[in-house]
């Protein structure tokens, strides 16, 4: 029997905003206006922008001013960094008023141990890319970068993107999800029986075989243009929502 836990927590993650996919974006501004209103807490575990070049990136006002009215309302609001936009930081976290947390981040509801994470570091069989993340989390890596032109760094930004997509391509799609073994080996090193990921974009409810007992993984959906889902912690529960039109 769970605790009742009088908390409402929304998680959502890769919602990869652009300015050349405004709906997106509108989508999330009725989402925090309306649905997550209602929430005592949202956690957004990661790419939440498809690129964020630094905290003056001017692209994204709108979802940052959404953002912090939400805030202001009174709402925790949590962000994770994803493999996309690894450089908000802390300009972001004044402009709206969220907390930057670390990947992973362990958050006790309704006395469990649930473990947060964007995902991307699960995804062990693609060795290249853990390597890229190793370097591009190195502080002064970011600080040699984030030391340019804000146009010499959307150039860079643009340029890797296009790169990225013909990489992505060749790549075989087993090694784009997330390693049972390093899920296990997470989850028991932080002693967390629920893990929440986003990343993968396969989203759904997964049974971990952990030692002596199972645990549960919920893989978070990809937000685009018809569609967003949020997780919902509430009551002690754990379920879907969609996130419609009707939010927008
Ligand atoms: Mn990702």
């Amino acid at each position: 029997m769970s605790v009742a836990d009088p908390e409402t927590i929304l998680f959502i993650s890769d919602l990869h905003l652009t300015p050349e996919q405004p709906a997106r974006a509108q989508r999330l501004r009725g989402f925090l206006e309306r649905r997550a209103r209602a929430a005592t807490r949202l956690y957004v575990l990661g790419d939440l922008f498809e690129v964020w070049i630094g905290d003056d990136d001017p692209a994204h006002d709108d979802t940052l001013q959404a953002l912090r009215a939400l805030t202001a309302a009174g709402v925790d609001c949590r962000v994770m960094r994803g493999n996309r936009d690894f450089l908000l930081g802390r300009g972001f976290a004044r402009t709206t008023g969220c907390v930057l947390i670390d990947d992973p981040h362990l958050v006790h509801l309704g006395g469990e141990a649930v473990l947060l994470t964007h995902g991307d570091l699960l995804c062990t069989a693609d060795r290249a890319y853990q390597r890229f993340r190793r370097w591009v989390r190195n502080p002064l890596v970011k600080q040699w970068f984030l030391w340019h032109s804000r146009d010499w760094r959307q150039r860079f930004a643009d340029d890797y993107r296009r790169r990225g997509r013909a990489a992505m391509a060749s790549k075989p799609a087993a090694i784009m999800d997330v390693d049972p073994a390093a899920v296990r080996a997470l989850m028991l090193k932080h002693g967390a029986r629920r893990l929440v990921h986003g990343h993968t974009h396969r989203p759904g409810d997964y049974t971990v075989t952990l030692d002596t007992a199972t645990g549960q993984r919920h893989v978070l959906a990809e937000w685009n243009a018809t569609t967003g889902e949020a997780l919902v912690y509430a009551g002690g529960c754990w379920r879907r929502e969609p996130i419609g039109w009707e939010h927008a």
